[in-house]
């Protein structure tokens, strides 16, 4: 195993900046670096950092030492603790490039063997990646929860059930007890079908922790000019903050980020929805109609100029007569909401209406959420197989049909934290990383 070495707090000027380095060589370096040896375990020490081959002072600084196994990685790891200038960080870099043994760390290289190390399971490790990640404070709950092994706990759980069910139905293979009713295989297609229910309410969450992960997505829809930019930007104007914006043309789509209450949301502008015989805007449209289909909520948008709004019993979609201020309004049907970006009236409420749907949709459970499609993907596998397995023979089990799928499912389920084979997985959950983790 090579000796890896990374910034690990952000580039640019800041009071501090922490090197870490883990491997076997980390106390090696703090050696070379220090001229001392390495300080108490978790002790912070001042000292001098100066490059070995030239004797240059680099920095003075704090050295932390934990060794193995009492590290984030499993490994010996040592963190300098330098002044986060970029003239520092770059000769401390140098220099540690210099040493022999040592690499660059890759993008979720330190987490990566923390996991190899049995110290965090993989949903743990996306934790990690959450949290660093996280823009609000509900975002910042649940990836705390998930890093601190909350999911993880969920699926293990379910997989020590199942892998309990097997040992059952291993010993009825090899050992048929003739003298129970229907055989045990029998005897555990309650508490299997128990299982495959809180999994299919697991999985059945409208998509909670993944929308409060990756933001809800509210889609701005409605003819040109009824107002969809007009409201976007008062909507970011006001309680909300921007957390980021995404120009665009006014063809494209264009997204702004909000934090509506503590909960992330993404406010995507569409093109017009008309017929054209513009290509470019076609394409608008296009787009405009997926995204709709996709989001979490939809905002119809109608001019109260320009004749009735039509209702939507959608309950994923919210219709709004703009421009109030233009003359009287009227819907068919349904409730709408009505405003004037112009006056403001009507905004408040709507803002209200959209900050209770998110929370409504968002909102932390006792439970833990999952909050990736890899996720959802292994438990939909492991659902299919104890529903292929119980459906088998409805009447009397066969007990070595049932073995197998149970045997799958409990698989399905290690994948998830990383207990069974996940070479394949693992590339996939690191992708997410940055340098440094
Ligand atoms: P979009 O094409 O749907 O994005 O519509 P815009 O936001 O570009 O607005 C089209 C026009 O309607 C602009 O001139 C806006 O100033 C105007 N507008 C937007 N909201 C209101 C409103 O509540 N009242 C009035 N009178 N005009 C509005």
């Amino acid at each position: 195993m090579t000796t890896i070495y990374a910034l690990a707090s952000a580039k640019g000027r800041a009071g501090v900046a922490v090197v870490r380095i883990s491997g076997p060589e980390s106390g090696q370096v703090i050696e070379i670096l220090t001229g001392k040896p390495v300080p108490q375990p978790r002790r912070a020490v001042l000292s001098g950092f100066a490059n070995p081959r030239t004797g240059v002072t680099i920095d003075r600084g704090l050295t932390l030492w934990f060794p193995a196994p009492n590290s984030f990685t499993g490994e010996d790891v040592a963190e300098l603790h330098l002044h986060g200038g970029p003239a520092v960080i770059a000769a401390m870099v140098e220099t540690l490039n210099e040493i022999e043994g040592l690499a660059p760390a890759g993008p979720g290289e330190f987490t990566r063997r923390a996991f190899e190390h049995g110290k965090v399971d993989l949903t743990e490790a996306e934790g990690v990646a959450d949290l660093v990640a996280a823009e609000t404070e509900a975002q910042r709950v649940q990836a705390l929860r998930q890093m601190d092994g909350a999911l993880g706990a969920v699926y293990e759980g379910w997989r020590a059930d199942l892998i309990r069910a097997l040992a059952y139905l291993e010993a009825e293979i090899d050992f048929p007890d003739e003298d129970l009713p229907g055989g045990l295989a029998e005897q555990i297609r309650g508490p299997l079908e128990q299982l495959m229910a809180e999994m299919r309410q697991h999985l059945a969450d409208n998509r909670r922790g993944e929308a409060l992960r990756e933001g809800f997505q509210i889609v701005v829809l409605g003819e040109p000019n009824v107002g969809k930019s007009s409201l976007i930007n008062a909507l970011a104007r006001r309680d909300v903050a921007i957390v980021s914006d995404i120009p665009g043309t006014t063809r494209d789509l264009i997204e702004v980020r909000l934090d509506l209450g503590g909960y992330p949301v993404t406010l995507v502008d569409t093109a017009g929805l008309r017929d054209t015989e513009d290509r470019v805007e076609q394409e608008g449209v296009r787009r405009a109609r997926d995204r709709g289909r996709q989001a979490d909520l939809r905002l119809k948008l109608f001019d109260a100029a320009h004749g009735p709004a039509q209702s939507d019993d959608d309950e994923n979609t919210l219709v709004i007569i703009n421009k109030i201020d233009l003359g009287s309004w009227e819907v068919d049907g349904s409730d709408a909401l009505p405003i004037s970006v112009k006056t403001g009236e009507g905004l408040e409420r709507l803002l209200d209406v959209l900050e209770q749907t998110v929370v409504e949709r968002m909102a932390l459970k006792e439970t833990p959420s999952l909050t990736r499609a890899r996720h959802r993907q292994s438990l939909g596998e492991a659902v299919e197989h104890l529903e292929r397995g119980l459906a088998s023979a409805a009447g009397s089990l066969d007990t070595e049909l049932i073995t197998e799928d149970v045997r799958l499912a409990a698989r399905a389920l290690g994948r998830i934290t990383g207990r069974v084979d996940v070479e394949d997985v693992l590339d996939v959950v690191f992708a997410d990383f940055c340098i440094g983790k």
